[in-house]
């Protein structure tokens, strides 16, 4: 598979490349130069099929000259691992849980795709390769889990000091192998600034391979597609219109919904629901793009003022807007709204984190003003990782899962570090 940068269709590279690489050095992102459609019959067979078995035949029309038939299985078979159920909610309404994974988030699909599919792309390769990752919390632990155990890759967090809850640096710090941790005495933009350094460092890049595996690499984007095969799977009626709602921040995962459908799944309408940053929103009631600072609300994983794949969204309708805003509908909520939603949810017989609420909300919305669809929000996180929040909408306790004790019981291991980055150099090169 080939990919160009959205910044340069004459900008062409391979997957290893893309992946290796990141961003293009143009800083634009990869995209797939062409995207193959799925057999008519493979699309019919849908229903009934397992998640795997889905996985096989997508990545499989996608990656084929790439990698092996036994490759492609075995990373399908680590990447869903855990499954992605639908749960109905109301009639015609439907919870997608993506949060069966190990840091009980989505970004788990990406993070393991990736982390596979990199050792598999450099297993000729002498050198064991770098990952670095500045985090101010959920990167770091839905990468870190990921990698854990990879072969030929040592993933190195840098976390800013008190700045991270404890719950999240648990589960990125108490991993061990080969995870390593620094704690570096700044804030975030600090710890972002030290690996940008490191990655136009000279003599580093000379001495060691070092990548990003951050939210834009098309490792992490589009296995995100397969949940969408498997929601569709799952239904329990096809005459319906399917509407499908996404609580979005760098819209990565409905850019991923998008590629689905252009890839034959049969997604009628796409929901771009958000907080109050609400870029994509205003551009899609008809706004120019138009970037700002972000504000914060207690869906904070979706705290984005410059949502980073908006280049991927507009590639996919070949830069045609028209058809982009016929195709997705924008919503945005106040943090009010968002908790009046957690507590009606809560009323029909499910529990919703802030994120989930915010999609609900939008295909409420949405169907409203559209009817005769049936409608599917995706739940981008467990409710228990956004407990506070819960609780205190809903007057009631809200109990962790048992895989995220098990992070609270683990031992810390990290090293501390000034922001200085002559100590990282350092500390690169000695490692
Ligand atoms: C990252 C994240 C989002 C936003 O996803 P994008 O792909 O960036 O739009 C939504 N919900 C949760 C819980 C997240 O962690």
């Amino acid at each position: 598979m080939r990919f160009f940068s959205t910044n340069n269709r004459q900008h062409e590279v391979g997957l290893a490349e893309a992946i290796i690489k990141g961003l293009a050095p143009d800083q634009g992102l990869y995209f797939p130069i062409q995207i193959p459609r799925l057999r008519e019959e493979f699309i019919k067979s849908l229903p009934g099929k397992s998640f795997k078995e889905i996985g096989y035949e997508v990545i499989g029309n996608l990656f084929s000259e790439d990698l092996s038939v036994q490759q492609i299985k075995e990373l399908v078979d680590h990447t869903l691992a855990f499954d992605a159920p639908l749960v109905k909610v109301e009639p015609d309404f439907y919870s997608q849980e993506l949060f069966h994974g190990p840091t009980l988030a989505f970004k788990d699909f990406g993070a393991r795709f990736c982390s596979k599919l990199m050792s598999m792309l450099l297993k000729n390769q002498a050198q064991k390769v770098r990952v670095l990752v500045a985090t101010s919390g959920d990167t770091g632990s839905a990468v870190a889990n990921g990698f854990l155990g990879v072969d030929g890759v040592e993933v190195i967090i840098l976390f800013p000091k008190g700045k991270v809850s404890k719950l999240q640096e648990k589960q990125f710090t108490t991993l061990g192998e080969n995870i390593k941790c620094l704690e570096i005495d700044g804030v975030f933009d600090d710890c972002q600034r030290l690996v940008k350094q490191a990655f136009l460092d000279q003599e580093l890049n000379e001495k060691m391979v070092l990548t990003s595996a951050n939210s834009i690499n098309i490792a992490r984007w589009i296995p995100q597609a397969l949940y969408y095969f498997r929601a569709y799977s799952l239904l329990e009626v096809y005459q319906k219109k399917l509407v499908v709602s996404v609580p979005s921040g760098n819209f990565g995962n409905l850019a991923a919904g998008i590629l689905a459908m252009k890839m034959g799944l049969p997604i009628d309408q796409f929901v771009a629901s958000t907080n109050l940053n609400k870029i994509v929103p205003d551009y899609l009631n008809g706004s120019v793009f138009h970037p700002q600072a972000s504000v914060q609300t207690i869906s904070n994983s979706m705290d984005v003022g410059d949502p980073s794949n908006f280049p991927r969204l507009l590639a996919l309708f070949n830069q045609d807007d028209f058809e982009l805003r016929k195709i997705v509908k924008g919503y945005f909520f106040d943090d009010h709204q968002t908790r009046e939603a957690i507590q009606k949810i809560h009323k029909l017989g499910y529990l919703a984190d802030p994120h989930g609420a915010v999609g609900y909300l939008g295909l409420k919305s949405f169907m409203e003003e559209n009817p005769g669809f049936q409608g599917i929000f995706l739940e981008t996180a467990h409710p228990g990782k956004f407990r506070e929040v819960v609780e205190e909408t809903l007057n009631m306790k809200v109990d962790l899962p048992d895989r995220l004790e098990k992070f609270l019981k683990g031992k810390k291991e990290s090293e501390s570090m000034d922001g200085d980055f002559l100590s990282f150099k350092n500390y690169l090169k000695g490692n």
